[in-house]
């Protein structure tokens, strides 16, 4: 590991004069480099050197990256709490309550006081924060990825233990960190800093692999580059093309999670161009394929589709001479600057504009789709405990590798095998909640389909609707889950709590009725007769009242120590009666012919009539009597075996079914605005079913829906009709 190069004060102002002139910005990273000078004076590292060349180091990073002059600043200030004893109050004095501010929050990201507690849930608690603190400010985990990044540099001077922690540490939380935000540099020279102290015999053996085939491929990497720039020259496209190296650890990644051997890895040679716009990456794309046989399968366009950490290129692989096989990036200047520096190269301070920390917060979760998710997600459920929100954070957030997108073209990332319910939590909760259906690419789909990358994916939704059990055996994201699980578990008790409140009601009236008072409802009184109905404490024992499973009369004589009186029986008798008298009987079907028990009648399924319509019967041997629409032709001609039937009370609980056959002119998007118009009339939806005539380019599609009577079904067909290109909508009759 070479040593870390030591910079100065000169060269950090050097570094900030390429891009930062303002005199009072200039003054203001000087006054922070003194302050901390002196500070930190008679301070020292393990390594020796006075504290200062620590803070030197990451603002000279920081100043590389970019940064506006408050940052550059901080990065000076940013052990004076910590090591120094200033206050934040003092901060704010001496500079600006905003520089305080970051210094602080810097101060506090993953500084726990070690409590000799679990060492999982203080690790877990300890990335929390780190997590939280970024999702507030973006610039504070840039300083800390830049002090992280110097500690490392500078990590042969610790004790062999601290080495081990701090790498891993880096490894799984700074290093992933450094991914999202794009910054593929920091992220690589991280990842092989862990590399050599945690695993330092499998570093010096790839190193020296890489080292060993150095030459041989470096030689065909030039030839490469020269048939290539030549071709592009020919054709008077601007370029700059390069070899480049993989880093070790990838390289040692790819051997252990592909399970592949070094020669297998180390055979792909990787080579980038650069050029000037997106027009010309496709241009470059199309010449090469030209030349070289690419490799099926290889090709990714992260130009029109960029990652999450904003990234975007064209990739592909192609078979050059002796069978070696490149893998080769086309991008433009601009994409290379974000590949490589990320979200530093948005923050590019730009001078003479006035900075605002909340404006470029902002800025960046726009930019960073899975930022924003981020941020909400890491603002909510503070209940959760530290090792559940890294685990869903890992999963959810860090694994995500399935991408697909909302109809209006936001990415959303999802982890594999996620389900279009996993979608549906990650844009809102209510949104997961009221899911009923799905639409992956314009079809319908079962809620358990799993998602793929490029999905563009819409969910229905129906207000008053949850979320059910089953979700969670095919739900992928911890967030989902979650969800539903406090959702299904606040239904339980809400039901629980009324069935209690029921049987209070049931055995107060009981008691009533029978001419006592309620102060033998009093919990002491109860208590005593538990044991009697197997129950142990109060809930349990309202609830069995409730549910029937305990009879309030033998309560109430157990309470009482009364039998039941002859008088208490009429009474009971009587009020049997009268409440028989009062119920009123709805049908099943909810209809009725005069004499005929309407047990006896059920719907015909050719026609499927629905409350409201205009209905006959029809005797049939055995059956009872099927009722058919009036105008259905399976009983248009008959005289005979023909019975008058009405339609009973209307109730509101009964459903019908019904289908509808939609002729339809072909066209995108149909499907969709058909089974939107459907969940607007509140329709439920049992089956679809699409056809599509080539020849005369229309599409007929079937629908089977529930309805609870015929103005909702007319209403329905009204609606439909209005849809674009839809020809004619009528009920099916077989
Ligand atoms: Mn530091």
């Amino acid at each position: 590991m070479a040593d870390a190069k030591t910079v100065g004060l000169d060269d950090v102002m050097q570094e900030v004069r390429e891009y930062i002139h303002t005199p009072e910005s200039l003054a203001l990273i000087e006054k922070a480099a003194n302050y901390a000078a002196n500070h930190h004076a008679g301070q020292f590292r393990r390594s020796g050197e006075p504290y200062i060349i620590h803070l030197t180091n990451v603002a000279y990073i920081l100043a590389t990256m970019r940064v506006g002059p408050s940052t550059v600043a901080a990065g000076f200030l940013h052990d004076v709490i910590e090591d120094c004893g200033v206050s934040k109050e003092q901060l704010a004095k001496d500079f600006d309550p905003e520089i305080a501010e970051l210094v602080e929050s810097v101060t506090k990201v993953g500084k726990l006081p070690y409590k000799g507690k679990d060492e999982e849930e203080y690790q877990a608690a300890n990335h929390r924060k780190i997590f939280i603190a970024m999702a507030k400010d973006v610039r504070v985990i840039l300083i800390k990825l830049v002090d992280r990044l110097h500690n490392m540099r500078t990590l042969q001077y610790q004790p062999e233990a601290s080495q081990k922690r701090i790498a891993a540490e880096t490894l799984d939380v700074y290093a992933p960190i450094a991914h999202r935000l794009g910054l593929g540099e920091i992220k690589n020279e991280l990842e092989d800093l862990c590399f050599y102290y945690l695993n330092r015999d499998e570093y010096y053996r790839i190193a020296h692999l890489v080292e060993a085939k150095k030459a041989e491929r470096d030689a065909a990497v030039s030839q490469m580059i020269s048939e290539i720039s030549e071709m592009l020259t020919e054709n008077h496209i601007a370029f700059r093309i390069f070899g480049r190296s993989k880093h070790l650890y990838s390289i040692y990644k790819k051997m252990v999670t592909k399970n592949k051997r070094f020669d297998q890895i180390l055979d792909l040679l990787a080579i980038r161009i650069v050029t000037k716009t997106e027009q010309n990456c496709y241009e470059i794309l199309g010449f090469i394929h030209a030349a070289y046989r690419p490799i099926p399968g290889r090709l990714k366009d992260y130009i029109a589709m960029p990652k999450m950490n904003m990234y975007q290129s064209l990739h592909t692989t192609i078979i050059g001479e002796e069978g070696r096989i490149f893998e080769v990036q086309i991008r433009t200047e601009e994409m290379d600057d974000i590949a490589e520096r990320g979200v530093a190269a948005h923050w590019r301070y730009k001078e003479g504009t006035r900075y605002d920390a909340r404006k470029e917060q902002k800025e960046i979760e726009d930019k960073l789709s899975w930022f924003k998710d981020f941020a909400v997600f890491t603002g909510e459920n503070e209940n959760e405990s530290a090792a559940e929100y890294m685990e869903t954070l890992q999963k959810d957030v860090f694994e995500a590798n399935v991408y697909v997108m909302t109809p209006k073209g936001r990415v959303i990332d999802l982890p594999n095998g996620a389900t279009p319910i996993d979608f549906a939590y990650r844009i809102h909760t209510d949104v997961g909640h009221t899911t009923v259906g799905a639409i992956v690419n314009n079809a319908m789909v079962p809620l358990n389909t799993a998602l793929q990358t490029g999905d563009v994916v819409q969910v229905r939704t129906m207000k008053g609707t949850g979320p059910s059990e089953d979700w969670l055996k095919f739900v992928k994201t911890n967030q989902a889950k979650n969800k539903i699980r406090s959702y299904l578990a606040k239904k339980e008790t809400e039901s629980h709590q009324e069935k209690v409140e029921l049987g209070e009601k049931i055995l107060g009236d009981e008691l009533k009725k029978r001419g006592f008072d309620l102060s033998y409802m009093e919990k002491k009184k109860l208590e005593n007769i538990y044991s009697l109905f197997q129950v142990s404490n109060y809930i349990d024992f309202m609830y069995g009242i409730a549910v029937k499973s305990i009879n309030p009369t033998s309560v109430v004589e157990k309470l009482t120590n009364q039998k039941r009186s002859l008088s208490d029986a009429d009474a009971l008798t009587k009020l049997l009666n009268r409440d028989t008298s009062k119920r009123r009987i709805i049908s099943r079907t909810g209809l009725k012919a005069g004499g005929i028990d309407s047990m006896k009648l059920s719907l015909a399924q050719c026609c499927h009539p629905v409350y409201g319509d205009s209905i006959t019967g029809f005797i049939t041997k055995g059956e009872g009597v099927r009722v058919h629409r009036s105008d259905c032709p399976n009983v248009a001609g008959l005289k005979t075996r023909l019975i008058k039937v009405e339609w009973d009370e209307p109730d509101k609980d009964r459903i019908y079914d019904a289908n509808l056959i939609i002729l339809c002119r072909d066209r995108n998007f149909l499907l969709t605005d058909i089974v939107t118009v459907v969940s607007q009339c509140k329709t439920p939806i049992i089956q679809v079913n699409a056809t599509v005539n080539r020849e005369e380019l229309t599409s007929t599609i079937k629908l089977s829906i529930q309805v609870h009577d015929l103005p909702q079904l007319q209403n329905l067909i009204a609606n439909l009709q209005k849809v674009d290109s839809v020809l004619k909508v009528e009920r099916e009759v077989h």
